[in-house]
């Protein structure tokens, strides 16, 4: 069992939404990620820190903070995560910081994570939205994976088998979404971030001269 962030963080109320996305490596949770935000820039990535190398034309401070693990270590004894865990054999955590100050000024922030830090945010932020993408079946996951052309036939099967661990995880999540047809995984995606900012307490503040304006009155 990889390790977790054993550290409990105090629940509070914040006015940005925060929502989890996690799936199985080859579901397509990168690419709906993507698609979402270029729809909608009111949707802000998080930008994790992590122990792993960068790859390709990744920069430093864009798709993460690249670390060493003892820099890394130096965070999780000073508390800065909100999670972190273990995948596939290195380091990733989400600072804590950044997130809360973003969220208590109202952005709405999309952590794109694996499912043990997506279940570790829940424990400190219970009004966050997880959302879990799954693969339409068995046989196109392993096709996307092997299409994708980026991994060795022995990485695949270790994919295929952490796969299998990381699904078994989706009853702890809000939402599901089944990436069958990617417009349409695009559309579930952007209707549960809508359906969240339609909910009375986001209402109630982005709009607030509207409820004063119909003399609204809740009982306490
Ligand atoms: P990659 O190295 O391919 O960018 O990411 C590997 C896995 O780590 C993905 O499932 C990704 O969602 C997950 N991951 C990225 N950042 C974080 C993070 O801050 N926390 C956790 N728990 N997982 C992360």
């Amino acid at each position: 069992m990889p390790m977790r962030n054993q550290t409990a963080h105090k629940s509070m109320d914040y006015p940005g939404n925060l929502f989890v996305v996690s799936a199985p490596s080859g579901a397509g949770k990168s690419s709906l990620v993507r698609a979402l935000r270029e729809f909608d820039a009111r949707v802000s990535p998080s930008v994790s820190h992590t122990t792993r190398a960068p790859r390709g034309q990744e920069k430093h401070g864009r798709e993460y903070y690249f670390v060493s693990d003892q820099e890394f270590d130096t965070m999780v004894s000073n508390n800065a995560f909100v999670e972190w865990a273990n995948v596939h054999s290195r380091r990733y955590g989400t600072a804590k910081k950044a997130l809360e100050e973003r969220i208590q000024v109202g952005t709405d922030v999309l952590l794109e994570i694996d499912y043990q830090g997506a279940l570790q945010v829940k424990e400190a932020f219970p009004n966050a939205v997880l959302i879990f993408i799954l693969p339409p079946s068995w046989d196109e996951l392993r096709a996307r994976l092997e299409n994708r052309g980026e991994d060795a036939p022995e990485v695949i099967e270790l994919r295929l088998t952490n796969a299998a661990e990381e699904m078994a995880q989706v009853a702890k999540f809000d939402f599901v979404i089944i990436n069958e047809l990617f417009e349409s995984a695009l559309f579930d995606l952007k209707t549960i971030i809508h359906a969240q900012r339609l909910k009375y307490a986001a209402q109630r503040s982005r709009r607030a001269e509207t409820f004063e304006s119909l003399n609204i009155s809740v009982p306490n």
